[in-house]
């Protein structure tokens, strides 16, 4: 459909995807880490962006990670990667799915002893060796082998039969936040059990670990929300470029007199005389309840409250001091975008960057801007 008939149909509201934008992030991030090699973390469909487009645009760019959560996230990203590009499934090895891996060239971040130990017998079965990403824990007790499993695998050459150390990963508790002690700490249980284990590349730093500086780069870093514009470091400016823009329709105008109130549970009252658009975005889209009477929109970069409360399919928004001619059906409305940012529109809502982004659901128009690939 040609996009000026696809724009004029409809109210659900668009979501545009700015794949030049990605692509300058990722390159900016890369540039930082260099020596290092930068990977692309494309999980929760590319936190909501859509991991199959930014894969293959940053694939262009000579990305050769790629890291998911869920090995179905790594099914679906292999159809759309060229196979020297490699695809790591963070969330591991279960007991019955090597085979999966093996039929998808998919590599599995291996997590404790047991999936070490079901990787190479899945070598065994192959009559191949299979390479490896192995992941250490250092301080989020989540996933990962714990220092004592780390210690016995170092005690243990016969545990990686058949495998091929690719990666050594670790990940990072606290690394938005640089002065807290434990990214050092973190830092040195790394390094320890790296210097007792097998040699092969190694990877610590998430987005906000790229700004640690270079002790934390290792050979690879693995960035995800900073190449979607989510600032890694918020004490300080977004060096990175918005990626998103988020936008919906103005769909009715009215007036409401001093007292009345808007939306349900009459959460706001009017203080004066006021004039109310209502937008056609709501909850169900991903546009979070809690920015009832606290989110803020824009209207040709002039930024505008949300009041009452956020419903299904509908906001409505204040626009008393904004001219009646930039408010008329019709009208397009930045709900998040450079005048109204990722980070703040999170923070408005209690939440942060990376759950809005991934919260923004399939019911928008999605547009992408720049070549895919
Ligand atoms: C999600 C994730 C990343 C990316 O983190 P960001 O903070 O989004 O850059 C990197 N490594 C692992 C293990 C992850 O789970």
């Amino acid at each position: 459909m040609p996009d000026r008939l696809e724009a004029a149909i409809g109210t659900s509201a668009t979501l545009e995807i700015d794949l030049d934008a990605v692509a300058a992030n990722w390159r900016d991030l890369r540039a930082r880490a260099a020596p290092a090699d930068c990977a692309a973390v494309v999980k929760a469909d590319g936190y909501g962006l859509g991991a199959a487009e930014i894969a293959r645009r940053l694939q262009a760019e000579g990305c050769t990670w790629f890291f998911v959560a869920h090995l179905e996230e790594g099914l679906a990203l292999r159809r759309v990667l060229a196979p020297q590009c490699r695809v790591v499934v963070l969330n591991g090895l279960l007991p019955g799915t090597a085979d999966a891996y093996l039929a998808a060239d998919l590599l599995p971040a291996l997590n404790d002893r047991g999936q070490i130990g079901l990787w190479s017998e899945a070598a065994r079965a192959a009559g191949r060796r299979l390479g490896a990403v192995i992941h250490l824990d250092t301080g989020m007790n989540r996933l990962g082998l714990d220092a004592a499993e780390a210690a016995a695998l170092a005690e243990d050459p016969a545990a990686f039969e058949g495998i091929v150390p690719l990666l050594w990963i670790s990940h990072l508790v606290t690394a938005e936040a640089p002065t807290h002690p434990l990214n050092a700490i973190q830092l040195d249980r790394f390094r320890a059990a790296l210097a007792r284990l097998p040699r092969a590349p190694a990877s610590l730093a998430n987005s906000s670990g790229i700004f640690l500086g270079p002790d934390y780069a290792f050979d690879l870093v693995r960035p995800g929300a900073a190449l979607y514009g989510v600032n890694p470091q918020p004490e300080r400016a977004n060096p990175l470029r918005p990626t998103v823009r988020l936008t919906g329709k103005i769909l009715q105008l009215r007036h409401v007199d001093t007292h009345w109130t808007v939306g349900y549970g009459a959460q706001w009252q009017a203080p004066r005389p006021s004039r109310i658009a209502t937008v056609g975005v709501g909850y169900a889209d991903g546009y979070l309840r809690s920015l009832g009477n606290r989110g803020v929109v824009a209207i040709d970069g002039r930024r505008v409250p949300i009041v009452g409360r956020v419903s299904m399919d509908l906001i409505t928004i204040d626009v008393t001091d904004i001219p009646e001619s930039r408010c008329a059906p019709g009208q397009s409305v930045e709900l998040i975008g450079p005048a109204v940012p990722v980070d703040e529109i999170a923070a408005l809502a209690g939440t942060i960057g990376y759950e809005l982004l991934t919260d923004l659901g399939p019911r928008y128009r999605r547009r992408y801007i720049g070549s895919v690939a």
